[in-house]
Order: C-alpha cells, then structure tokens, then sequence
C-alpha cells in the first residue's frame, strides 16, 4: 500500500473516547496496509472499525426512531469506476462486506432493504442476529454528545489504484427508511484513479444534495491539492447548506487531506 487514511466520524468526541478511537484507527491502518489492492485495504481496515463499538457503524451503530438499527455501507474502486453499496440493511455482520458483493457481482450498484440480505444470503455473505450491534451505552452517547462517526478509509495502492469504503448507521433517531449519504457513490464516497478518492461523514443530507465526494474528488483532478480540496467542500457545506461533517481524501500520488466543521474527526495516515 502506498497511502491509506482512516477516519471515525465527524461530531464531539468527548475526552475519555479520544483515546479508544486513536487506538481502534491505528489497528485499521495495521489491517490495510499489507493488503495487496487498496479496495481490499479500504475494506480490511473500515471491518475493524465496524468492529468497534466505539463507532457509529457495525457493532455500537446508532438507533433509529422506531428503536432498531439499520446500516449502510459503500465501496468503490477507482480503475473501473465499480461501486458497489447497501442501504437499510438489518443482521449482516459486516455492512462492507455486503456493500462489496455488490461491487463484486456487478449487476446493480446499491440494494436496499430486504432485497439486499436476500442477497446477502445467496453470496454467503455472513449475517448476525440484529441484536449484536446493539450497544445501548453507546447509543446514550450518541444522543448526549451528538457523534456522527460514521467509519470510512481512502487507499492508494502500489499499482495506483485507489478505493474508498464507508460504512454507518446513519444518525439517532432518523426515520426508519431513511438513507444518508454513505452508500452513495459521489455523495459520501468516491473514487477515480485519475482524480482522487474522498469518503465524508456528517449530516447526510447535506452530503447528498451538494455530491460531496464527487466534488471533492474533481477539486483534485483540476489539480486542488487534497488539502485545499477537501477544506473547499466542507466550507461550502457549511456555508451554503449549514451542514455540518468532515472528508478524508486522497489524491492520485496519495497526498492525503482531511477537513471538518465539527468539533472532532478522528482520522490517522499511514503512507
Ligand atoms: N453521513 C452519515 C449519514 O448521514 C452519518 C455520519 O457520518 O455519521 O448517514
């Protein structure tokens, strides 16, 4: 691997989580790096954070207004312009995974609901019985100190490849049905080896109506520095939209970038 970034989520971490969430980023680095393409690294390192209960995406994801968790997830690799995403999704044990049997089959690039664990069950894809990913601690933390971490990672292989992953349970209290950004291809995440690759997190909403990623990512292809690219979009959610989140990116030789206009986004760079 030539460059992998990882972040944890865009809000207010409060001081006693600041320690965990550094710690879980640098396992997620551990677990990409020695993977050999960047999809697979983006992947590798965005399950160990979906692992965490720390974050707000797999197990420890946040609960919706019915009371139930529903995740999305999404990947995309840069050399094909592939991408695969599921939104609403209950009991799979790793969102990612789904979102890349998606990728993989090739057919459709985002499934939803019940359609997508059917889907799940017909690749093998690994479910889990919906109540492992409920961590009621975790979700009085949300509400109290409004986290949106949601997980993601931007990889630059040695063959220039790039990929983006993100996975997420959306934010508390969201109606059920309701997806965000993150399993969208050019909202939340993107990736073109010619440009750049972004992952965001924040209010989805914002992400989605502005196409976050994608313009992060064409920043760079008009050569914006991945610095620079990634603090233009967060300025403009803010600004025009009175969004609030963060970005990583990564550019085509893997200068990396990070930008948020909330108080705290965990994020870590291994090159
Ligand atoms: N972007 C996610 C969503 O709106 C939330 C987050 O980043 O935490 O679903």
């Amino acid at each position: 691997m030539r460059t992998l970034v990882v972040h944890g989520g865009a809000g207010e971490w409060p001081l006693d989580l600041r320690d965990g969430a550094a710690a879980a980023l640098e396992r997620a680095l551990e677990a990409g790096w020695n993977e050999r393409s960047a999809l697979d690294a983006a992947i590798a390192a965005v399950k160990v954070l979906e692992d965490d209960p720390l974050f707000n995406a797999g197990i420890g994801a946040t609960f919706n207004a019915d009371g139930f968790i529903e995740h999305d997830a999404g990947v995309m690799e840069g050399a094909g312009l592939e991408a695969g995403a599921v939104a609403a999704i209950q009991g799979v044990r790793h969102p990612i995974d789904l979102a890349r049997a998606v990728l993989d089959d090739g057919r459709h690039v985002l499934l939803v609901g019940e359609g997508a664990m059917r889907f799940a069950d017909q690749k093998g894809v690994e479910r889990a019985d919906p109540s492992l990913f409920a961590v009621k601690r975790r979700s009085e933390q949300l509400e109290r100190w409004k986290i949106a971490d949601t997980v993601g990672a931007v990889a630059l292989d040695d063959n220039g490849h790039l990929a983006a992953a993100c996975s997420t349970g959306g934010y508390t209290g969201k109606r059920p049905g309701r997806v965000g950004d993150s399993p969208i291809p050019g909202a939340g995440f993107y990736a073109d080896d010619s440009a750049g690759a972004s992952c965001c997190t924040g209010t989805g909403e914002h992400f989605i109506r502005l196409v976050t990623a994608f313009s992060a990512t064409s920043l760079m292809a008009e050569g914006v520095s991945a610095m620079e690219a990634a603090r233009r979009v967060i300025g403009e959610l803010g600004s025009r939209l009175g969004g609030s989140g963060g970005i990583i990116v990564i550019d085509p030789r893997g200068e990396p970038g990070a930008a948020f206009n909330t108080d705290h986004m965990p994020w870590a760079a291994r090159r």
